[in-house]
């Protein structure tokens, strides 16, 4: 059984029922709608063929609704497209108008009072740089381009050193969560996260609609200052996503490998699933077969224990999303049957009233590794559980069952994994021969196999997880 998710962003290479069910049965965890691009009307039936599919094929794909967040573009250009030369000087300015020779425009009111002397501006991921020489404080900054290069329509831009006055969530993002939380998302991340007060606002917006099942809430680290605040980012959301892509351009691109690593550690000692997302297959947007490079750093971030890796232009624009989506799913199997993809991180304890639960499941984990069980087994109706074994990072596969299908979809972001549906039970001594029943029959567990239940007794909506039980089949 694969531990480690897949995830595939949509896009037109990937939106018809015939390629979503190709990904599906290819090995796709979660699909990632990026609200950067796309109609609502398009979002909506996407959501409509991915859950039809689920119930046709049996699954628990996960659906990720990715708002934009405080991104800034340039504005449309004259003609199409400009050349920027070195030490040429240009005019930023925050008023609507045509990007033309000397003149580039920006969505954002604030840039001319926020940007200060010296402060670096960088075009089209990086590709273009440019230094601030001098603002007028209200609706323009004059700039030096340092690296130079040709500039197209609505390109993004990066202002690492700025301290940014944008709202976290902007007028689209707040339309667009509107949009998400009328349908069966359960995901939703927030892109160029400052800090973990970010992360509360959207959490707040969330609970205002009262849905029963609210979505969770991924927190994207792509800029220096959510690297300096990750700890209190990591706490406040549900799961994280590196977002190289951002990253990598916000920060010396050097300096992004050790921060996955780092960052994926913090996330597995505090139980939050983490994504490593951006370039992972990018030479597959055009060609059949990947490079050494990107076979290598789907691998390490196997190895680094991610639960998930993401894919971008890989599926949403690509001329090879099945193929891309087989391929990497080929790298994960193989880099799991090796011994190396156990990272000795030990998660923390969480809060107070956590403390039982979070024990028994050490306990439980620990007990798997000496008498190498075949599978931890687990109701929930909140997930917390599944969280936390997954954390633990143990070979042995983690088995959930639950009434929600719901939660048995948000848990396929999770490293290890595996959700299964159950009618409601009325006790834990009538469940356990029923999800064994299960196990067989999937042929997940076989005679003689060690395994090991965790729950909690009396069994509650909330209940604390206090039994553990470890049986032979
Ligand atoms: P994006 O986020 O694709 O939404 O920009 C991922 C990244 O920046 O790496
Ligand atoms: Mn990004």
């Amino acid at each position: 059984m694969r531990k480690t998710r897949i995830i595939a962003t949509l896009g037109p290479a990937s939106s018809s029922e015939t390629v979503l069910k190709q990904l599906m049965t290819a090995g796709v965890n979660v699909f990632r709608l990026n609200f950067s691009h796309g109609t609502h009307e398009g979002h909506a039936r996407a959501v409509e063929t991915i859950n039809r599919l689920n119930e046709q094929l049996g699954t628990h794909v996960a659906i990720l609704a990715d708002l934009s967040g405080p991104k800034i573009r340039t504005g449309e250009v004259e003609h199409g497209s400009m050349e920027l030369v070195p030490e040429e000087l240009v005019t930023i300015s925050s008023r609507p108008e045509l990007c033309r020779k000397g003149r580039i425009s920006v969505n954002y009111p604030d840039f001319a009072s926020d940007v200060m002397e010296g402060e670096e501006i960088l075009l089209d991921d990086g590709k273009i740089l440019l230094k601030a020489v001098s603002s007028d404080g209200k609706e323009s900054v004059t700039a030096r381009v340092v690296q130079g290069g040709t500039l197209l329509s609505r390109k993004g831009v990066n202002l690492p050193d700025t301290r940014l006055s944008l709202p976290s969530l902007s007028e689209k993002d707040l339309y667009d969560l509107d949009f998400i939380l009328k349908q069966d998302i359960q995901w939703v991340a927030l892109s160029f996260v400052r800090t973990a007060g970010d992360i509360e606002m959207l959490r707040k917006r969330i609970a205002e609609a009262g849905l029963e099942f609210p979505p969770r809430i991924v927190a994207k680290i792509e800029k220096p200052e959510a690297v300096a605040n990750a700890a209190a980012i990591i706490r406040a959301a549900d799961a994280v996503m590196i977002a190289r892509g951002d990253l990598g351009v916000e920060i010396p691109q050097e300096k992004v490998p050790i921060i996955q690593k780092k960052i994926v550690r913090m996330c597995i000692a505090a139980s939050r699933p983490v994504i490593v997302a951006t370039q992972m297959m990018e030479g597959m947007i055009a060609s059949m077969r990947p490079t050494r490079a990107e076979v290598s750093d789907v691998a390490n971030s196997v190895l680094d224990g991610a639960d998930a890796v993401m894919l971008s232009g890989e599926t949403s624009i690509g001329r090879f999303p099945v193929e891309t989506v087989n391929t990497m799913r080929r790298i994960i199997t193989d880099v799991e049957s090796g011994e190396i993809i156990y990272p000795d991180v030990v998660p923390e304890e969480t809060r107070q009233e956590r403390r039982i639960s979070d024990a028994v499941i050490m306990a439980a984990a620990d007990l798997a590794r000496k008498v190498n069980a075949r599978a931890l087994i687990a109701m929930t109706h909140t997930g917390y559980s599944a969280f936390k074994l997954a954390s633990h990072r143990t070979p042995a596969g983690i088995y959930i069952f639950s009434d929600n299908r719901q939660l048995l979809c948000a848990l396929s972001l999770v490293w290890g994994v595996e959700g299964i549906w159950i009618q409601t039970f009325s006790s834990t001594d009538s469940a356990m021969p029923e999800m064994r029943k299960k196990l067989i029959e999937s042929g997940f567990i076989v005679k003689d196999d060690y395994i090991i239940y965790v729950s909690s007794i009396p069994i509650g909506k909330a209940g604390k997880t206090n039994m553990l039980k470890l049986s032979v089949v």
